[in-house]
């Protein structure tokens, strides 16, 4: 798979507008502002490819991104913006409640959560709807550039303790800033196309 040959296709804000044509589906997903722009665009090796630090919220519909032609890297809104509207918040569950129904659709799940901290409550929402498709996914734990390296262990621990996740569901430390991880979430997405 060519990961040079990327073309953004469409926004769907409801279900009518979802890509149903049989082509893998990579689902991302994050709170706003925890790099899921950045991840992307580590693996496509883009600078400005996903919008980096567009306003959190602004927009919530799903983004897909075909890549090589052979399968689809799927951008899900961002959330847990405080700042956000009661009305978006909603719009926002019931965009994620109707894209998780077609979990046929989903090849594999890519979780971001950010490497420092405990998971939020959104974090945990989002690890139970991956695991409740029984699609595979991974979770990804961003800014690891920013942790000590004594405290990469006990954070990760803490993120697999919070999501309540499987022994099989790979925890990946990752930097989009540095590059760290980037191999073995590309061996697990290319992996998932492949099946
Ligand atoms: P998004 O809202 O989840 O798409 O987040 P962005 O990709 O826009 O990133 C939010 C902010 O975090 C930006 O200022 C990025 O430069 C920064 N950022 C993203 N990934 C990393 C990382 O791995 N390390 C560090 N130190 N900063 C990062």
């Amino acid at each position: 798979m060519n990961l040079q040959n990327v073309e953004f296709v469409k926004s769907a804000a409801r279900p009518g507008d979802f890509l149903r044509d049989g082509l893998p589906q990579i689902a991302f997903s994050g709170k706003s502002n925890v790099g899921k722009s950045s991840v992307l665009n580590c693996i496509l090796r883009r600078k400005n490819f996903a919008r980096v630090g567009q306003k959190p919220g602004k927009t919530i519909h799903i983004n897909y991104f075909s890549v090589d032609k052979q399968a689809y890297f799927v951008d899900l809104p961002g959330y847990g913006y405080a700042q956000v509207a009661a009305s978006e918040k909603e719009r926002w569950g019931k965009l994620m409640e109707s894209y998780f129904s077609y979990c046929e659709l989903i090849t594999l799940g890519v979780l971001i959560v950010d490497a420092r901290h405990e998971p939020t409550k959104l974090d945990v929402v989002m690890a139970e709807l991956f695991q409740s498709t029984g699609r595979p996914y991974v979770v990804v734990a961003n800014k690891l550039d920013k942790l000590k390296a004594r405290e990469i262990e006990p954070n990760m621990e803490r993120i697999r303790r919070s999501l309540n996740l499987e022994e099989h569901t790979p925890l990946i430390p990752f930097s989009a800033e540095k590059g760290t991880g980037r191999d073995q979430l590309l061996a697990h997405i290319l992996e998932a196309c492949k099946a």
